[in-house]
């Protein structure tokens, strides 16, 4: 039987919808002996595996010696709404994403799991896009033996703010995910709990240490869900 080795795992956005459930599930996880969450408000989590230290965002190097884990799941992002500007979007998708992935790859982990979205490129004219997928392409040059970017539709879950664009397109989503397929079943809408599940069996699947932690990938809808054990 394939050895285990227990895993510490550093959760990037832990208080939103995906990051919360991804760190819920781990905490579950006997691959699991830590899950470290470093925030800017705590989770309202407590478990004797979690540690959710407080950090500046702005200054994530002064915490470094939080990225000396196994595997990063970064789930960080916001709304160009909700942060005011594209510009100030781009800080936090793309500028805290990434420089948390070069610290982790510094301090030697092996692993780095990141959402993004469908429609990710860096050559998209949607501005939302083409952030999603520069940040894509600078944290495959960063070298990490195993990378996976999830690419989901619209993510369905219960709130605590509301985003009313996004609560439309909940209520229609389930009328238009049946008219999504072949090639169109990747821009279904996904609940955020099937996301979460997939990342974490993704996360487990790595503590089997007689398997080499390589490989490279981008999940869609149907791997999302087949990762989650949905099908
Ligand atoms: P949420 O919006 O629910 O949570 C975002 C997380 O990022 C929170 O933990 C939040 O912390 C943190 N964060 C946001 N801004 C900052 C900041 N300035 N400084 C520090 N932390 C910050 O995320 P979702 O689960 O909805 O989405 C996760 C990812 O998936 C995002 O990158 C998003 O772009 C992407 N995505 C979303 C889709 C959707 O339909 N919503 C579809 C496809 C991809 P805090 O609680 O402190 O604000």
């Amino acid at each position: 039987m394939a050895e285990t080795q227990p895993l510490r795992v550093l959760v990037l956005g832990a208080t939103g919808l995906t990051g919360g459930k991804v760190v819920n599930g781990l905490l579950e996880r006997s691959e699991v002996a830590e899950v470290v969450a470093p925030v800017r408000r705590p989770t309202g989590v407590d478990h004797p595996k979690l540690t959710q230290p407080v950090v500046d965002f702005d200054d994530l190097a002064a915490h470094s010696e939080l990225f000396d884990v196994n595997v990063i799941v970064c789930c960080l992002g916001t709304t160009i709404k909700k942060a005011g500007s594209q510009e100030q979007f781009r800080k936090v998708d793309f500028g805290y994403s990434l420089k948390a992935a070069g610290l982790g790859r510094s301090a030697g982990a092996r692993a780095f799991i990141l959402m993004s979205a469908v429609g990710a490129s860096a050559n998209s004219k949607i501005f939302y896009n083409r952030v999603k997928g520069e940040l894509e392409d600078a944290v495959r040059e960063l070298g990490y033996p195993y990378l996976s970017i999830y690419h989901p539709g619209l993510l369905l879950g219960q709130r605590q703010e509301h985003r009313t664009a996004e609560a439309l397109g909940i209520k229609v989503m389930p009328l238009v995910n049946r008219a999504l397929l072949g090639p169109l079943v990747q821009y279904r809408g996904i609940e955020a709990a099937t996301v979460a599940r997939a990342m974490v069996n993704e996360v487990c699947g790595l503590a089997t240490t007689a398997d080499p932690v390589v490989g490279r990938q981008v999940w869609t809808y149907p791997e999302i869900c087949r990762l989650a054990g949905d099908e």
